[in-house]
């Protein structure tokens, strides 16, 4: 049976991620973003949390591990480069690394950038990725711990997944994420029409995630470092991808 998904709004615009396999009844929370949305959750499912799968150090990212294991002794996965940043934490992981879920498999790929010590969560079985603050809808996350160069590198893995791939990011940051796209991407047909979608779910209070790989390529600037017509419109025809990447990024960071 099918690995069943539940996405909901944590704190002011976090997502929380439940996955259950019900077969074995195992149950993880991407993130542990705040108690009180993820344990509605679990109960109204009626699900128990078995595993926290952590992607990187920041609060809004681990604010509920400790609550959490407490109340349901799951068993917290995560980053061993940042785990000393990471409450509660019990089985390190890097890229590479993959371990069982249910009846799935869990691949750890590292994208480090927006911290140094970033991991996705990718099933391939189920043809779905978690990634947090790394890639969102239309975006990429701040460079806070890393340059370019290294998001560009972990971006390119995300990239080079199948393109149908389902995506769930950490964030509902898509409207204004797409507000900024046009500005670098202007000509793109998809985008404008995507933009529009996002403008009428928000409309609504709907998500805008998830997502998905193929999508992505087709309209997320941060993925298009190497368009012609992006790097046309940025007078950047020569330039690396990594540079082409950093001021796509800088200009976001002032807009
Ligand atoms: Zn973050
Ligand atoms: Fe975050």
């Amino acid at each position: 049976m099918a690995l069943q998904i539940e996405q909901f709004m944590c704190r002011s615009d976090n997502f929380g991620v439940l996955i259950h396999d019900p077969e074995s009844g195992a149950t993880a929370s991407i993130d542990a973003p705040e108690e009180g949305p993820v344990l509605e959750t679990l109960k109204r499912k009626g699900w128990t949390l078995t595993h926290i799968f952590v992607t990187h150090h920041h609060h809004d990212h681990v604010e509920a591990n400790e609550a959490l294991k407490r109340a349901y002794g799951a068993e917290i996965t995560g980053p061993a480069f940042e785990a000393d940043r990471i409450p509660g934490i019990e089985r390190q992981v890097s890229g590479g690394d993959s371990f069982s879920f249910g009846s799935d498999i869990v691949e750890v790929i590292d994208t480090p950038g927006h911290t140094a010590g970033h991991v996705c969560y990718y099933l391939p079985r189920s043809g779905v990725v978690f990634t947090a603050d790394t890639l969102f809808a239309l975006g990429c996350g701040r460079l806070f711990e890393r340059g370019p160069e290294v998001m560009l590198s972990s971006l390119k893995k995300l990239a080079a997944l199948p393109p149908q791939t389902v995506v769930y990011c950490g964030h509902e940051y898509t409207q204004a994420n797409a507000r900024f796209a046009v500005t670098v991407d202007p000509d793109n047909k998809a985008l404008a029409a995507r933009a529009r979608e996002i403008d009428a779910l928000r409309a609504e209070g709907r998500p805008t995630l998830p997502t998905t790989i193929g999508r992505e390529l087709e309209t997320n600037p941060f993925l298009r470092w190497s368009d012609p017509a992006i790097r046309a419109h940025l007078g950047m025809q020569s330039a690396s991808d990594a540079e082409v990447l950093a001021e796509i990024r800088k200009r976001k960071d002032n807009f």
